[in-house]
């Protein structure tokens, strides 16, 4: 992911209380991520995920969607492509 979308994914979870969600939804498609029953719990996800929506309290993880921003980067980092678009 481009950095500069990070900032912005970053951005709006830092100021969510002031309006900034249009225009995160604006850039960011919004599809359902979930991680499927093959998640090693390498535990890579909790690092790049922005929102801090990804449950680790047993494996397979998953993703708190109330919190999920549809970023995408859980996805791009796991290494056994545990993270499906439902
Ligand atoms: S898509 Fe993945 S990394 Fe992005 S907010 Fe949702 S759970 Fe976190
Ligand atoms: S990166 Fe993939 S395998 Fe690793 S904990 Fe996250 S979902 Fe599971």
């Amino acid at each position: 992911m481009e950095n500069n979308k990070v900032d912005t994914i970053k951005d709006y979870v830092n100021n969510n209380q002031t309006g900034n969600k249009d225009a995160s939804a604006e850039s960011f498609p919004d599809f359902e991520y979930a991680v499927t029953g093959i998640c090693i719990g390498c535990g890579k996800c909790l690092y790049v995920c922005p929102a801090d929506c990804i449950v680790h309290d047993g494996v397979p993880y998953y993703i708190d969607a109330s919190k999920c921003l549809s970023c995408g980067s859980c996805r791009d980092v796991c290494p056994v492509g545990a993270v499906s678009v439902l």
